[in-house]
């Protein structure tokens, strides 16, 4: 059990800073480029749809806008998080204290 080295309490708690940030940075990244890639499939979209369907495009886009954002936002999101993790283990203190307030490293 860990416990705090400032007033000894064991009521300490991990802080996941690093991923957290990293994690939301990635996430934000990942749904902005799935979304970028999805919106250059629409411009070269109707070119191959049939008849050149504007509705079909249009819902074409709109899925792949929805599917970019979200495929992009998760693989973003856990590349983010595991890149955070790594920052945790080096540059944040690891540990809040949840009596005193304070942060540590074990
Ligand atoms: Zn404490």
């Amino acid at each position: 059990m860990t416990t705090c080295p400032h007033c000894k309490s064991d009521c300490v708690q991990l802080r996941h800073k690093g991923r957290k940030a990293a994690s939301t940075v990635g996430g934000l990244a990942g749904a902005v480029g799935g979304i970028a890639s999805a919106m250059s499939g629409l411009q070269s979209g109707p070119t191959y749809g049939p008849n050149g369907g504007t509705l079909g495009a249009m819902l074409g886009a709109l899925a792949g806008v929805l599917v970019g954002g979200i495929v992009g936002g998760g693989v973003g999101s856990a590349l983010g998080g595991k890149a955070g993790d790594a920052l945790d283990e080096g540059l944040f203190d690891q540990y809040e204290c949840t009596s005193c307030g304070r942060t540590f490293t074990p």
